[in-house]
């Protein structure tokens, strides 16, 4: 009987799993896309669907579809299991194998609690009559009942142990509530509400599991949000809210909004622009970024007129020019949010400021260089610009911003270059070091071609292994990691007189072994055709031949004699 997990294996594709989170492309055998994981801007990350495995190029993350799930989500291996075996409908039970028991139970309960807390925070929202205050308000914001029940919008009553009573009352574990960031402990034993007379807005992962919640007062006091603060299950600078609502819109639309408050996301849905996002109060970060790339390439950041937003626009202009998106700014009217902005101007409206939004990087030096700045602003300007470009991670990409900033400013590129040189000489050289490093590898990887070509045989064609291992071309290797391999191939057949390439990822254990194993599997490398195989088999055989024939001659240095008679016999044979 399969297991559970070979069970979900054997139903689950990987690439359309993979590809509900990561836009991915078709590339001969494999699909690509950029790598969920890391800072890129040309794919390198593959998944390949004969083998039902991904690799990155550039992190080196890789494995089958349960490695992805847990990465991708921060889950645990038994969530991974839950997850897909509910997808696939693939019963589990009680799966005790794994050694993250306690993560996976402990991430368990806080979701059990948080879903807790959601229903009571619904409830109190649609039936108390304390909650007639937060009806008011949100009526008087125009949201309506659809919207808030499609975003499962609640409230905290203004009270300190509203939501410690109803889970006192269940048994919760309050130390687990507590770490959930719902309840706080009191110095002198027992606990309270953190949300108190807050409007609550749930927010949700990918995977629909509520994570924590954002809260709004009803009127101007400070803090006008407080959040969920980090638990085991939310980071704050990883999720986008809305974004397991809007994905499937952003990727139709073929762009994302990012705005910055729940209302301001509300305010949009309710308009019917469906592909928008909001970050969490905090600064946009990489995370955001890259879960975002996996539907669109297209960004437009929309800010208010006030100063903090233009600010905030400057800092991301190398993140999304990192992670390979272009990158709009919607500037709203002074005074306007979102929100405000929808509401009393309307969609038609806001959908033409859309329309005209500026790239990030006009919007940038428009709003940094005036056009008749003195000298000391325009060195100050540059001054200001290096960090931006100094972060940017490709050569290509500096020199059109260099370019563009030259001709704004009419200073000479060659100027800004040596200026450049000497700012990144002092600060970040990463970026050029990164550069060297690929270039290494690349120079590396010409060597392998023959262990490519050997590797490539006995995976694709294993009917040829028979043959490989009577000409025993391992004497050909030069890559030890692929030598390690083959020798384990070759074991296989020899114990079982047979050996099948799918189980070569399980008998491997070596981690390091079985990342190059995934890496080599996944470079594009050729695949020979039926026809080719043979003639394949016997260049390797002629080159094998030639090899010992070159030791030989090499060991037998000084005895003319026997150096003679290979030589004659080579050329007899
Ligand atoms: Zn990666």
């Amino acid at each position: 009987m399969l297991s559970p997990k070979e069970e979900i294996k054997k139903l689950a594709d990987i690439v359309d799993v993979i590809a509900q989170f990561v836009h991915l492309k078709k590339a001969g055998r494999n699909f690509v896309g950029l790598c969920p994981f890391h800072a890129e801007k040309d794919p390198s990350f593959t998944v390949n669907p004969e083998r039902q495995t991904f690799h990155c190029f550039g992190c080196k993350k890789g494995g089958d579809i349960f490695d992805f799930w847990m990465e991708y989500h921060g889950t645990t291996f038994k969530e991974a299991l839950h997850d897909l075996g509910e997808r696939y409908n693939v019963p589990i039970n009680n799966v005790t194998s794994h050694v993250e028991t306690n993560r996976y139970s402990k991430r368990k309960a806080i979701f059990a609690i948080n879903q807790t807390a959601l229903a009571y925070f619904k409830t109190i929202l649609s039936t108390s009559p304390k909650a007639e205050p937060a009806r008011q308000y949100l009526n008087k914001r125009n949201i309506d009942n659809k919207t808030a029940s499609d975003f499962e919008i609640g409230y905290a009553l203004d009270q300190w142990n509203g939501l410690t009573d109803i889970l006192l009352k269940q048994n919760t574990n309050m130390a687990l509530a507590a770490e959930a960031g719902l309840v706080i402990p009191r110095k002198n034993g027992g606990y309270y509400d953190r949300f108190r007379g807050r409007i609550m807005f749930p927010i949700f992962d990918l995977r629909n599991q509520v994570i924590g919640f954002g809260g709004r007062v009803l009127d101007n006091t400070l803090p006008k949000y407080i959040n969920t603060p980090e638990s085991p299950v939310f980071h704050k600078g990883e999720t986008l809210y809305g974004l397991n609502k809007a994905r499937e819109a952003i990727r139709k639309n073929g762009m994302a909004l990012i705005v910055e408050g729940y209302m301001d996301l509300l305010a949009l849905m309710k308009n019917d622009i469906t592909y928008a996002v909001a970050t969490l109060g905090t600064a946009l970060t990489p995370y955001h970024v890259r879960k975002l790339r996996g539907y669109t390439n297209r960004v437009v950041v929309v800010f208010d007129s006030d100063n903090a937003g233009k600010k905030a626009a400057m800092k991301t202009l190398p993140l999304f020019a990192n992670e390979g998106m272009s990158a709009s700014v919607l500037v709203l009217p002074n005074g306007h949010d979102p929100d405000t902005f929808l509401n009393e101007k309307g969609r038609k409206e806001f959908l033409l400021l859309l329309k005209n939004a500026v790239p990030m990087l006009d919007f940038y030096l428009a709003m940094e260089i005036t056009g008749n700045d003195s000298d000391v602003e325009t060195i100050r300007v540059l001054k200001n610009f290096f960090p931006v470009l100094s972060t940017l991670n490709s050569d290509a990409l500096r020199s059109i911003y260099v370019r563009r900033f030259a001709e704004k400013t009419g200073l000479r590129e060659s100027i800004i270059w040596s200026e450049l040189q000497n700012f990144m000489r002092t600060g970040s050289v990463t970026s050029a070091a990164n550069n060297i490093n690929h270039r290494i590898h690349d120079s590396m990887d010409q060597k392998k071609i023959t262990d490519l070509q050997i590797l490539n045989l006995l995976i694709y064609h294993p009917e040829t292994i028979k043959k490989m291992m009577e000409i025993d071309c391992r004497i050909l290797l030069s890559d030890p990691a692929i030598k390690t391999i083959i020798d384990i191939i070759f074991e296989q057949y020899r114990q079982y007189n047979a050996y099948s390439p799918e189980v070569l990822m399980d008998i491997i254990d070596d981690e390091s072994i079985r990342q190059q194993l995934r890496e080599l599997l996944h470079k594009p490398f050729i695949v020979y055709s039926e026809e080719e195989v043979d003639q394949a088999v016997t260049e390797l055989e002629q080159k094998t031949h030639r090899k010992r024939f070159l030791q030989s001659l090499k060991q037998a240095k000084g005895d003319i004699e026997t150096q003679n008679s290979l030589i004659l016999s080579e050329f007899h044979s």
